[in-house]
C-alpha cells in the first residue's frame, strides 16, 4: 500500500494459530471498524456477532444467591452534569428505595435482563438508541479483518514463518527473516506475535513487569457450548461468575456460547477447576473439549523500543476481566496511526508518548479489574481472603479507595487522561454495583437536586421507551441476516 506514503505487510504463520479466545470487545470497536470502512452487516453475518450491553457479575460480592449487579456500558444520565450517587445513597428522593444503583441512572441493566438489542432495524450501521459493543467468534473476526485489510485497504498479507530477526548495530531491527518469502525488510516493526513476543521480548530483550501479585488468576479453561435448539434466547451481556477461586465468562454468540474458567492455580488445583467448570456449564457437556490457556498476567516494561513497537497479547496480558485486551489494541494502533512517525529522526519522541500513555493505559487497568475483587466480602475460600489483603492492592487504587469513602468517583476524576479505558461511570457501576458506602452530605443544593430530579425522571422515560421499541436481540439478528442494516 502506498496511502499517505506508507506500505503495510502483514506477516502470519500459516501453522501457529491465533489465541482465538477473545470474544468480549468494548464499545471502542464501533468506531473502530467504522473507521476502517468495515460494513456491520457483513460483520454480523460473517463473524457470529451478537450485541453486548455490559457485563452481569454474580457471586463477586457475598456469593449468595441474589449476588448480582451490572456494569452496563451507558452512562448513567446527565452524567457530564450531574453525579447521580449521592441521590442514590441518600435512597434517591422516593424514587431510589431499594432500586440498584444501575437502574436508578440508566435502562440498559433493565434491557439485559429483558434480553433486548441496543438498537432496531431501522438505525443505520453502528448507530443505536444503547450502546453497545459485540461478542463475536474470535476464529472468524480475525480472517474477516485481515480480508478486509488486504481487499479494501492495500495491505500486502503474507503467510509466512518468521525465522530470524536480523538487527543493525544501533539495535533497530533491519529485516525478519520467513521460511516460506525469505527476508521482509521494513522501518518500524509491529510485534503482534502474541504472547511470544518474538521481537520486543526475545529480540529486544525488553523486560516483563509482573502483576500476578495483584491480579492472581493465571489459567484458563475455554470451551464452546452448543445450543440445545437454534432459536435459544439470547443474553445481551457478558456473564461473569465468581467460583472459589476465580470466575467464568459466558459469551452467547448466535450459535454458541464460549464459556472459559478463569482460576488462580496457587489456590485450585486444575482437577478442581475442571469439576467447576463442569458444574457451570452442566454435566450434559461432560464430553465437550476444553483448552487449557496457560496467563501471566503482566506487561512489557516498555512498549516500544527502536523501531519495535508491540501491539496486543506481546505488549502484555492482565485477564479477561471486563474485555480490557482488544481495547489496548484498538487505542495502540489507532494512536499509531495518528502519531506515526515521518522519520526515524524523530521516532524515539513519539516511542516516549507511546510508552507513557501504554504504561498508564495498563496500570489503570489493573487497578480497575483489581477492583472488583477488593470490594469482595467473601471469605469462603482462601482465594476471596488473599484478594482483600492490602499488600495486594496498588497504592493508587488504595488511595482511591479511601478518597471515594467521602466522595464518590465523577466526571472530573477522568479528566487527566484523554480516551481513558474505564471512565469513572465504570468505576460508579462497580463500586455502587459491590455495595461500596460513600459518606454524602444530607442534602443538596437547591439547583443540583433540581438537576438530579430532571435526570431520574428522564431515565424512567426512556427506559419505558426503549423496553416498548426495542426486539429482542435474535429477532434483530435474524432481520439483519436478511434485511441488513442501512449503511452509514
Ligand atoms: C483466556 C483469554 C481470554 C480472553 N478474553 C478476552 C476478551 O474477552 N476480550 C478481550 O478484549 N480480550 C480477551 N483476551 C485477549 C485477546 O484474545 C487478545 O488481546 C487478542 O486476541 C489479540 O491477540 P494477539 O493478536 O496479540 O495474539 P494471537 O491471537 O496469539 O496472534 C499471534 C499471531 O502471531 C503469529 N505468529 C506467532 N509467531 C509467529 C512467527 N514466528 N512467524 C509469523 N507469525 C507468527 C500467529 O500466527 C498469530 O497470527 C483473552 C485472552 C485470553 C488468554
Amino acid at each position: 500500500m502506498k496511502a499517505g506514503g506508507l506500505s503495510i505487510t502483514l506477516i502470519e504463520s500459516p501453522d501457529i494459530r491465533i489465541i482465538g479466545v477473545g470474544e468480549g470487545t468494548w464499545p471502542t470497536m464501533r468506531s473502530t471498524l467504522e473507521k476502517m470502512g468495515v460494513s456491520e452487516t457483513a460483520l454480523f453475518r460473517e463473524c457470529d456477532a451478537a450485541f453486548k450491553q455490559g457485563g452481569r457479575f454474580t457471586g463477586w460480592m457475598t456469593g449468595a444467591e441474589d449476588d448480582a449487579y451490572y456494569h452496563p456500558l451507558m452512562v448513567p444520565q446527565g452524567f457530564t452534569q450531574v453525579n447521580l450517587v449521592p441521590h442514590w445513597l441518600r435512597g434517591g428522593q422516593g424514587v431510589g428505595k431499594g432500586v440498584s444503583f444501575c437502574d436508578f441512572v440508566t435502562p440498559q441493566g433493565r434491557l439485559c435482563d429483558e434480553g433486548l438489542a441496543p438498537k432496531t432495524i431501522t438505525h443505520g450501521e453502528y448507530r443505536a438508541l444503547a450502546n453497545y459493543a459485540y461478542h463475536l467468534d474470535a476464529g472468524k473476526f480475525a480472517p474477516f479483518l485481515a480480508r478486509h485489510c488486504t481487499d479494501k485497504l492495500g495491505v500486502r498479507h503474507v503467510l509466512a514463518d518468521v525465522v530470524q530477526v536480523n538487527q543493525r548495530e544501533s539495535g533497530d531491527i533491519e529485516s525478519v527473516l520467513t521460511k516460506q518469502v525469505g527476508e521482509i525488510h521494513g522501518d518500524l516493526f509491529i510485534d503482534c506475535s502474541g504472547f511470544q513476543a518474538l521481537l520486543i521480548g526475545k529480540t529486544l530483550g525488553v523486560g516483563f513487569k509482573e502483576c500476578g501479585d495483584v491480579l492472581f488468576c493465571d489459567t484458563a479453561l475455554a470451551v464452546q457450548v452448543p445450543f440445545d435448539s437454534p432459536d435459544e434466547p439470547m443474553a445481551s451481556q457478558t456473564i461473569a461468575t465468581a467460583h472459589e477461586a476465580g470466575w467464568t465468562w459466558d459469551i452467547c454468540l448466535p450459535t454458541r456460547r464460549g464459556v472459559g474458567y478463569v482460576y488462580s492455580s496457587r489456590h485450585q488445583s486444575e482437577e478442581s477447576a475442571r469439576e467447576t467448570l463442569l458444574r457451570y456449564i452442566g454435566p450434559e457437556h461432560k464430553d465437550l473439549p476444553v483448552r487449557k490457556i496457560p496467563i501471566r498476567a503482566g506487561h512489557r516494561e516498555t512498549f516500544w523500543k527502536g523501531n519495535c513497537v508491540a501491539v496486543g497479547l506481546a505488549s502484555g496480558f492482565l485477564e479477561p476481566l471486563e474485555s480490557s485486551a482488544i481495547v489496548l489494541v484498538e487505542l495502540s494502533a489507532k494512536l499509531l496511526a495518528e502519531q506515526m512517525p515521518a522519520c526515524r529522526e524523530v521516532m524515539d519522541i513519539i516511542a516516549k508518548r507511546f510508552n507513557e500513555v501504554t504504561l498508564y493505559r495498563f496500570g489503570r487497568i489493573v487497578d480497575f479489574l483489581k477492583l472488583h475483587y477488593v470490594l469482595t466480602k467473601r471469605t469462603d475460600t482462601a482465594f476471596w481472603r488473599d484478594n482483600v489483603d492490602p499488600a495486594t492492592v496498588p497504592d493508587r487504587l488504595r488511595d482511591l479507595l479511601t478518597l471515594w469513602k467521602y466522595q464518590s468517583p465523577w466526571f472530573f476524576d477522568e479528566l487527566d487522561r484523554l480516551e481513558e479505558v474505564f471512565p469513572a461511570a465504570s468505576y460508579q457501576y462497580v463500586l455502587y454495583g459491590m455495595g461500596f458506602e460513600t459518606e454524602v452530605a444530607p442534602e443538596d443544593t437547591a439547583d443540583t437536586a433540581l438537576a438530579a430530579s430532571r435526570f431520574l425522571r428522564e431515565n424512567e422515560r426512556i427506559t419505558g421507551e426503549m423496553r416498548a421499541r426495542l426486539p429482542k436481540n435474535r429477532e434483530l439478528l435474524n432481520k439483519i441476516y436478511e434485511y441488513g442494516l442501512q449503511p452509514v
